[in-house]
């Protein structure tokens, strides 16, 4: 494995904050002096495109590193205004992927494999797609810990213990040593009682795992991939830049727990 730590940011979920966490995490954390890489393991590449990386489908990608076996020294980006950040991005040629990984030998190590002689890097982000296939299954490989989005709404428990459940696999088959970062409840609404449910009942069944930040659900969260930035930058003083700031600081905290 590589120096830095290996996050996998997964739910097999659509929709439930992954890109946004893995995208807003990596800026956090670079703010705080952390050397960062961001690697985007989904073939909508949004990750890419909401940090103003704009690639056309045969441009040099993740899909050349992980299919193909090329350096990923050799794809890696940095976006503008973000030093300390690099990218390794995806377009959309990664949608072949879990077809043609079907066929190669050690299929799920891939990218385990890609990252092993990376050094230098406080983090490695992975953004996941929404599914448990290949390239989730690639991500989960190759990380030490899994950090989980979930979104305050009726069915996450219902979500969580599918995931829990290729946790538990993953460990057993693939990589023995996998854990769990945290859980890190998204999208939350301040006025909705539900909302307020959802991470009580999390919490009560998870208590370790959940940040005690809440990522809220904020119009500028949503409108910074469009202008190619993190929230931090984007709206550096608003609600999202600092939930995302406390999460970074919470993370940093239980990982010096995790490495003393
Ligand atoms: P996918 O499974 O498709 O990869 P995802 O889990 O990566 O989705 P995101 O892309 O991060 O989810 O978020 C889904 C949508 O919700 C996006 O339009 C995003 O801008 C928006 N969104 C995410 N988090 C928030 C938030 N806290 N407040 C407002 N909008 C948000
Ligand atoms: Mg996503």
């Amino acid at each position: 494995m590589p120096s830095g730590r290996v996050l996998a940011i997964c739910n097999q979920k659509g929709g439930v904050g992954k890109t946004t966490t893995a995208v807003n995490l990596a800026a956090a954390l670079v703010e705080r002096g952390r050397r960062v890489l961001l690697v985007d393991v989904d073939p909508q590449s949004n990750a890419s495109s909401g940090l103003g990386l704009t690639l056309g489908p045969s441009d040099p990608s993740i899909y050349d590193v992980i299919v193909l076996g090329q350096p990923i020294n050799d794809i890696l980006q940095r976006p503008p205004h973000m030093d300390g950040l690099d990218v390794a991005p995806a377009t959309l040629s990664l949608a072949g992927a879990e077809l043609e990984l079907a066929d190669l030998a050690r299929r799920e190590y891939r990218l385990r494999y890609a990252l092993e002689g990376l050094h230098g890097y406080d983090y490695i982000l992975l953004d996941s797609p929404p599914s448990l296939a290949l390239l989730t299954i690639n991500c989960l490989v190759a990380a030490h810990a899994m950090l989980i989005p979930l979104q305050c709404e009726y069915y996450a428990l219902e979500g969580l213990s599918l995931l829990t459940h290729t946790h538990h696999l993953v460990r057993q088959e693939l990589n023995p040593s996998l854990t769990i970062a945290g859980i890190v409840m998204t999208l939350f609404d301040s006025r909705t009682l539900l909302s307020a449910q959802v991470v009580t009942e999390v919490r009560q069944r998870f208590p370790a795992e959940v940040f005690s930040t809440l990522i809220p659900r904020t119009v500028r969260l949503s409108e910074a991939p469009s202008h190619g930035l993190p929230v931090t930058l984007y709206d550096p003083d608003g609600k999202g830049a600092q939930a995302y700031r406390a999460l970074a600081a919470e993370l940093l905290a239980r990982d010096a727990l995790v490495a003393a």
